[in-house]
C-alpha cells in the first residue's frame, strides 16, 4: 500500500476546515440572494457579509466600515497600492517604495504605478529578506506617497518589525501598506492593526483554513483610495461586483475557528529543521525566532529544488520552493536573490510549511521521507 501522503505546503495554501463549509453551505443552496437586493433574500445575504465584516474587524482591532472584501490577497494589495496611488495621481508625493522580497503581488504593481507617473523604488533586504531599515531611512522623503512592506515573508517565513517601519514611514508623512498574508491568525503573533500601526493592511482566506478567491483589506479610516473595480458601487463603493457571499462566509467561520484554535506546546517544526541540518541542510534563518511558526527554509547544497520537488513528490511528500513556477520549471526565486544568493543558490531553496495536522509523528514521517530523497539524489550524482 503507498504510504500516506504528506502535506507540507500550508504556507501555499490550507485545506477547508469543517466550520468555513458548513459556514458556507447556505450560501451555495437556498441563499442564493444578490446583497444588493431590498428585498428578504437580499437583505439575508447582506446581512451576512456584515456579520463577516464584523467578525473580521474584531479580529484586527478595527472599525467595522475599515474593512472590506475582495476577491484574494493579491486584489486587496493591489487595491491598497494602486487604489493609494490612483487617489494621489499628480501630488507632490509621486514616490512609491516597494520592499526588494514582496510577493510579486506587490512587486508586480510596479509598470501600473509607472505608468500612472510614479517613480517606483525598490528598498533592498538582509540575508534574511527582512527590509534593510537604514537604506529604507535613507531613502524616504517628502516626495513618498506609500511604502509596501510585507509582514511575514512567504518563503523565508522571516518576520519584518512593521511598527518600527511604520514609525518612520509617518514620520515622512507617507503610508504604510503591509501584506499581512502569512501572519494573519498565525498562531503566536499579532496582526492588530493597533500593533502592527499600517494604514493599509491585507489578508486573504485560503492560508487560514478557509475558501480561495476571497481576501480582505482594512483601510485605515481617513486615508483615501481609489477603486480598481468599479460597477455597482458594492464595498463602499472601493470594489464593484457582486459579493461571494459563500466565500465571504466561509472566511469569517475559518477566522473565528483560527481565533478558538491553540498549537500543541511542542513545535514539530523544531525537531524537523534539526534533523535535516544534521542531513547537510543549510537553514536561511540564523533563528526561529522572528519568524512563522510552521515555516522551515533550507537549502541542500549541490541539489536544486525542482528536482528536490520532484523526488519528494514521488515519495509523497508535497513541499515547495517558494519561488515561481512557469513553463514547468522553477525559476531563481527572486526572494533569495533579493538576499544576495546566487541564482545556483537560489535554485536551491525549499520551504516546508506545517500545518494543524502535522503532528510530531507526522514531522518523524516526512523526514524520513526527505533523507531518502536526499540520498537518492546524492548517490544518483554520485554514479555520473
Ligand atoms: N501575499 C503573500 C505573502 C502570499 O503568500 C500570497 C499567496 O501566496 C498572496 C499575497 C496572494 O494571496 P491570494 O492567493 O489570496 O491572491
Amino acid at each position: 500500500m503507498a504510504a500516506k501522503r504528506i502535506y507540507l505546503d500550508h504556507a501555499a495554501t490550507t485545506p477547508l476546515c469543517d466550520e468555513a463549509r458548513e459556514a458556507m453551505q447556505p450560501w451555495l443552496r437556498e441563499g442564493y440572494g444578490n446583497p444588493s437586493s431590498l428585498h428578504a433574500e437580499g437583505r439575508r445575504a447582506k446581512d451576512a457579509i456584515d456579520s463577516a465584516r464584523e467578525t473580521l474587524s474584531d479580529v484586527l482591532g478595527c472599525l467595522f466600515a475599515e474593512v472590506l472584501f475582495t476577491s484574494s490577497g493579491t486584489e486587496a494589495a493591489n487595491l491598497a497600492i494602486a487604489g493609494a496611488a490612483l487617489n494621489s495621481q499628480g501630488s507632490s508625493r509621486d514616490r512609491i517604495l516597494l520592499g526588494a522580497a514582496e510577493h510579486h503581488c506587490v512587486l508586480n504593481t510596479a509598470p501600473l504605478l509607472k505608468a500612472l507617473g510614479y517613480r517606483v523604488d525598490v528598498v533592498p533586504v538582509d540575508r534574511e529578506a527582512r527590509l534593510d531599515l537604514s537604506t529604507l531611512e535613507d531613502m524616504l522623503g517628502d516626495d513618498v506617497l506609500l511604502v509596501s512592506c510585507m509582514h511575514a515573508n512567504n518563503e523565508l517565513g522571516s518576520i519584518n518589525p512593521v511598527r518600527d517601519i511604520a514609525d518612520r514611514v509617518h514620520r515622512h508623512g507617507a503610508l504604510l501598506h503591509t501584506d499581512a498574508v502569512q501572519t494573519f491568525m498565525a498562531p503566536g503573533l499579532t496582526w492588530k492593526v493597533g500593533d502592527l500601526d499600517a494604514d493599509l493592511l491585507t489578508v486573504s482566506a485560503h492560508k487560514l483554513y478557509g475558501p480561495k478567491g476571497v481576501g480582505a483589506i482594512y483601510i485605515r479610516a481617513g486615508v483615501k483610495l481609489k477603486p480598481l473595480m468599479v460597477g455597482g458601487g458594492q464595498e463602499r463603493e472601493m470594489r464593484g461586483g457582486t459579493e461571494n457571499v459563500a466565500a465571504i462566509s466561509g472566511f469569517a467561520a475559518a477566522v473565528r475557528t483560527a481565533s478558538a484554535y491553540r498549537p500543541p506546546v511542542e513545535n514539530p517544526r523544531d525537531l524537523f529543521l534539526a534533523h535535516l541540518v544534521e542531513y547537510g541542510a543549510v537553514p536561511s534563518l540564523a533563528s526561529s525566532e522572528e519568524a512563522l511558526r510552521g515555516h522551515v527554509h533550507v537549502r541542500f547544497p549541490g541539489i536544486d529544488a525542482e528536482t528536490m520537488l520532484i523526488v519528494l513528490d514521488r515519495m509523497g511528500v508535497s513541499a515547495s520552493s517558494g519561488a515561481a513556477c512557469s513553463s514547468g520549471s522553477i525559476e531563481p526565486s527572486h526572494v533569495l536573490l533579493a538576499c544576495g544568493y546566487s541564482p545556483k543558490e537560489a535554485r536551491e531553496g525549499l520551504r516546508f510549511s506545517f500545518g494543524r495536522s502535522t503532528t510530531l509523528a507526522v514531522a518523524n514521517d516526512a523526514v524520513e521521507r526527505v533523507v531518502e530523497a536526499v540520498n537518492q539524489i546524492r548517490s544518483v550524482a554520485q554514479s555520473r
